[in-house]
């Protein structure tokens, strides 16, 4: 294959027998983000380097190395966002919404990172993201919480474990980034390359290593439990104390840091062990110093975001049906003067029932491999017309699906027959 018919190592194609999948993940999204009152907000791909080197930070996997970064032919240089908190504080501060405001959004859409692909991981990937902007927590807090397990639940997704972990204030964590230091300098030699580079600029992000090897080293590291101001510790109790309330289980894990380096106090990763290495399926966390960072006010916030390959893998992994796009009917015409009758007729069909998924039968074809097609497409029901059906007006309907006898209808019985099928969702319906 040429090199321009090839797709860019890590970036998928997400075919037509996915996306029923992905509807179903993003359309169970948009409901619970609704049932919390986040709205929606729309964001570009693309924003200025700088933006993510001062949010995300100069020492981090992302910056460093997985970034899509280029000179637009101004000589300004942009970037593929790599996540969406950079984009959402970025926008709030130029649209003036954190002025005596607050908000609570939510945006989904492609993020890249220059990853080493494998399943779960991929270059350009998509999340879904929420953000709590100006809200202190720490009922907010366990409302992203509670938000995210109402989404797994809704998708029908068990076994997958909260782990939470506070990160103090930046007070605490200077006391904290000095112990650790401390304590890695004392296994130098067994550090890897990342590791020694980032030992005195940002030893926290030790602690997030992927190298196995590490494993161990980190496992005995210091918490940062000891040096924990009073505050993030009421905060945090508070916070647990919400939690229990909702009935959401969770375990405590001192050295959940997580990947980049603008959290503060609540951080919290909701794991699973289905998905082979790629285990982080949603994680967040509070960012209060970031607005400031940026050059805002300080503002404080929270937020998610969920990966959303790994939801669509997680509920294939769970759900043995698989889920297909079906048109509810399709009309076999053979004859022009059917066809013409039935484009017709497929258009008045698609005004009366609203959510209604018509699909006539193109280019012709016998009533034999017109039938075929009908079978083919998915649809529980074929509509037949041909010349008699035409004179008479009344038109063959056959179940597809079902051994149950063809009955003659005409195009009232028709439209009230198909009003009473259970539309469903977005046509996504179990084979
Ligand atoms: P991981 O530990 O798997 O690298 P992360 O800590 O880098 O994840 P975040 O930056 O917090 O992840 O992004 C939030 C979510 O986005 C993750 O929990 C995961 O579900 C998803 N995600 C992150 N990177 C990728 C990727 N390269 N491909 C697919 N999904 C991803
Ligand atoms: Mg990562």
């Amino acid at each position: 294959m040429t090199e321009t018919l090839r797709a860019v190592r890590g970036m998928n194609d997400v075919l037509m027998d996915e996306t029923p999948t992905w509807q179903v993940v993003e359309d169970a999204a948009r409901r619970v983000l609704d049932a919390y009152a986040y709205r929606e907000i729309r964001l570009p791909v693309l924003e200025f380097t700088e933006l993510f080197k001062r949010s995300i930070g100069e020492v981090t996997d992302i910056v460093e190395k997985e970034m899509y970064t280029f000179d637009d032919r101004n000589g300004e240089s942009l970037t593929l966002r790599p996540e969406a908190t950079a984009g959402v504080v970025r926008a709030a501060i130029s649209n003036g919404l954190t002025h005596n405001q607050r908000h609570k959004v939510w945006t989904s859409g492609p993020m890249f990172r220059r990853e080493k692909p494998q399943k779960g991981r991929y270059r350009q990937f998509y999340q879904i993201d929420v953000e709590a902007i100006g809200y202190q927590g720490p009922d907010v807090d366990a409302e992203m919480i509670l938000m995210s397990a109402r989404l797994f639940r809704e998708l029908g997704l068990p076994n997958i474990e909260l782990q939470l972990n506070t990160l103090g204030t930046a007070a605490a964590r200077a006391v904290y980034r000095a112990r650790l230091i401390d304590y890695f300098e004392r296994y130098r030699g067994d550090l890897d390359d990342d590791a020694k580079r980032r030992l005195h600029s940002n030893p926290l992000r030790l602690l997030d290593s992927k190298n196995p090897a590490l494993a161990g080293i980190i496992a005995e590291a210091p918490t940062l439990t000891a040096d924990l101001d009073t505050e993030s510790r009421d905060h945090f109790d508070a916070l647990t104390a919400l939690i229990s309330d909702a009935g959401i289980a969770f375990v405590v894990n001192p050295r959940l840091v997580r990947g980049l380096d603008y959290y503060s106090r609540t951080v919290f990763e909701w794991v699973t062990t289905a998905l082979g290495s790629q285990g982080a399926v949603l994680s967040g966390g509070r960012y209060d110093g970031l607005y400031e960072q940026l050059g805002g006010k300080s503002v404080p916030a929270i937020g998610w975001a969920a990966g959303v390959e790994r939801l669509v893998g997680l509920y294939q992994a769970c759900h043995e049906q698989k889920l297909a796009f079906q048109p509810h009917i399709y009309i076999v015409a053979v004859g022009q003067a059917a066809l013409r009758y039935a484009m017709q007729l497929a258009e008045r069909l698609r005004t009366a029932i609203s959510g209604l998924s018509v699909e006539v039968n193109f280019d012709g074809g016998s009533f034999k491999s017109q039938l075929k097609r009908a079978d083919k497409s998915g649809a529980p029901w074929a509509l037949i017309i041909g010349e008699n059906e035409l004179n008479e007006q009344r038109f063959g309907l056959k179940p597809l699906r079902s051994d149950d006898g063809q009955q003659t209808v005409d195009e009232t019985q028709l439209i009230n027959l198909l009003t009473s099928l259970p539309m469903g969702g977005a046509m996504a319906m179990n084979q």
